[in-house]
């Protein structure tokens, strides 16, 4: 969309432009293009909000003798959305009285300078712009494809945000889950509800190191429930779809009285902009939430490598509220994370034992020579063979990770020449992906081959886990470390075996049990 620059030192102009922003302001107002038909009368220039600098836009001072639609209240409250998806739903001239009301603004959502960037998602890379001549825009008109998928940002749909008075209430928001926390648990608990309860005076992080299997959404519910108490709407972000549907049903049962909702790609387009107080969010959701949450929690924050990480972050910075407290949650910290751990900048707790109090399984390393070259004659180490026979015999279930698709036909097929038992392989594109895990979790096969895609979020009771080619450099520390952490997750199976099965040892691989040892000498 195009706006009309419309000066306010004449009188002229000013008929055209509600007195309520004429009392407020003394320079220009932008009137949307479809709004005003005295173009032929006026020689006003048509601008896009990307043409001026953002500095140059002035918004009136809210008006609180103002009706508001509660409607567009609703929507936008909280968020940061396109133009192009508001009007899908509510008319231009709506948004407009709220525009000259004070109770919303908008930006551009493209900047241009200092270089090209989205402001939705912080893409700037000029290889993710495209750029199309728009009728819209009678000109060229550049758009973002890193965030493509929530609707498209471009330089003639401005972000609008909301900026109605706060009317945060504190209620009760009891708590239904009637466990017990593990002592490693408690101390976490405590640790960082005395982070929430402490005043939001300035942003502020925390960062909970738990090895897998602490327990740690239990660890979280004190804190959340602290948060809600106050007043505050409470956001999880993650960059998992899994861990978002995981987690709904057990926060929905831990807060029985609160509004607990979760945006991810496949909520229906009439949920997309419901309200909530506890938010479950994936990064992209998070794309449309502006300013909103005093307490913002994220769970594996180092799930995907780096870029994705660093589109999470930007999401978060621009989805918590100014005056926050963010709360990172994870297993395998980045090392910037330990880094600023390390330098004291970051405060932390440390959860070193599971929940149930045994030791993590240390991996075990056992050397298996060129086992590419021996695959490449439908050849597996007999090391890896008898490992999963013995496993097998005893009637526990074996995952075998391997680092590409490419290899996992073949290892499949000479698994189930060798082995009497089921045998079945997945990855991240296998549209029975889903199928496949729940069968193997009711038992119906014994064998997995698989990808780094379940080195997280799988608890399988009794499960024993190999690493073949653990040389890759696909496992790294963090990843090594997350796969061992599948095995004896439960308290009545809290041991098994961990193997990388190896053609050299390397740092990742050193690291990761050295990681494994430190949290065991803890207590
Ligand atoms: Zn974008
Ligand atoms: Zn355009």
């Amino acid at each position: 969309m195009r706006f009309y620059l419309v000066p306010l030192d004449d009188s002229v102009s000013q008929s055209l432009v509600p007195p309520h922003v004429v009392k407020h302001l003394s320079h220009k107002w932008l009137i949307p293009e479809p709004l005003l038909n005295h173009k032929d009368k006026l020689n006003i220039p048509l601008v896009r909000l990307s043409d001026l600098p953002p500095d140059k836009l002035e918004f009136p001072s809210l008006n609180t003798t103002f009706q508001i639609n509660e409607e567009v209240e609703n929507m936008i409250k909280g968020r940061r959305l396109l133009l192009d998806e508001v009007i899908a739903t509510i008319p231009l001239d709506v948004i407009y009285d709220h525009i000259c009301n004070g109770y919303i603004r908008y930006q551009s959502a493209i900047n241009r300078k200092p270089k090209l960037t989205c402001v939705r998602c912080g893409n700037d890379d000029p290889f993710l712009f495209g750029e199309i001549s728009c009728a819209r825009c009678v000109d060229k008109c550049a758009y973002c494809r890193a965030c493509i998928q929530m609707g498209k940002v471009t330089e003639c749909s401005p972000l609008l945000t909301w900026h109605g008075e706060e009317s945060a209430e504190s209620r009760n928001h009891p708590l239904g889950w009637e466990g017990e926390l593990s002592p490693a648990q408690d101390k976490a608990s405590e640790a960082l509800v005395t982070h929430v309860m402490s005043s939001y005076l300035m942003e502020r992080k925390f960062l909970i190191w738990a090895v897998c299997g602490a327990g740690k959404t239990e660890m979280l519910f004190e804190a959340i429930q602290s948060g809600l108490a106050k007043g505050d709407s409470v956001l999880i972000a993650t960059p998992r779809t899994d861990v978002v549907l995981e987690l709904l049903p057990r926060m929905v049962m831990a807060f029985p009285n609160t509004v607990v909702r979760a945006f991810h790609g496949g909520v229906k387009p009439e949920e997309r902009y419901a309200q909530a107080e506890l938010v479950i969010a994936t990064t992209h959701q998070l794309l449309r939430f502006y300013d909103h949450f005093p307490l913002a929690i994220i769970d594996e924050v180092d799930a995907f490598p780096f870029s994705y990480d660093k589109k999470l972050q930007y999401a978060v910075e621009c989805a918590r509220s100014k005056q926050s407290l963010t709360v990172y949650v994870t297993a395998t910290p980045s090392d910037e994370l330990k880094r600023r751990v390390n330098s004291g900048e970051l405060a932390h707790v440390k959860v070193p034992r599971r929940y149930h109090g045994f030791d993590l399984p240390v991996p075990k390393r056992v050397w298996v020579g060129d086992w590419r070259k021996k695959l490449e004659k439908n050849v597996l180490p007999m090391k890896v063979i008898n490992w999963i026979q013995r496993h097998v015999n005893a009637k526990k279930q074996v995952f075998l990770f391997v680092a590409k698709i490419s290899l996992m036909a073949t290892i499949e097929e000479v698994l189930k020449s060798k082995l009497d038992t089921v045998v079945e392989s997945v990855h991240a594109s296998d549209p029975d992906r889903r199928e496949k895990v729940s069968r193997f979790r009711a038992g119906e096969m014994n064998v997995l081959v698989t990808t780094t895609i379940l080195e997280r979020g799988v608890t399988i009771k009794g499960v024993q886990v190999g690493v073949l080619g653990a040389e890759d450099r696909i496992f790294t520390e963090s990843a090594l470390v997350q796969i061992a952490g599948r095995v004896g997750r439960s308290a009545d199976e809290h041991d098994g075996d961990v193997i990388f099965f190896h053609y050299g040892n390397t740092n990742a691989i050193v690291r990761a049990v050295r990681h494994i040892e430190a949290m065991n000498d803890q207590t």
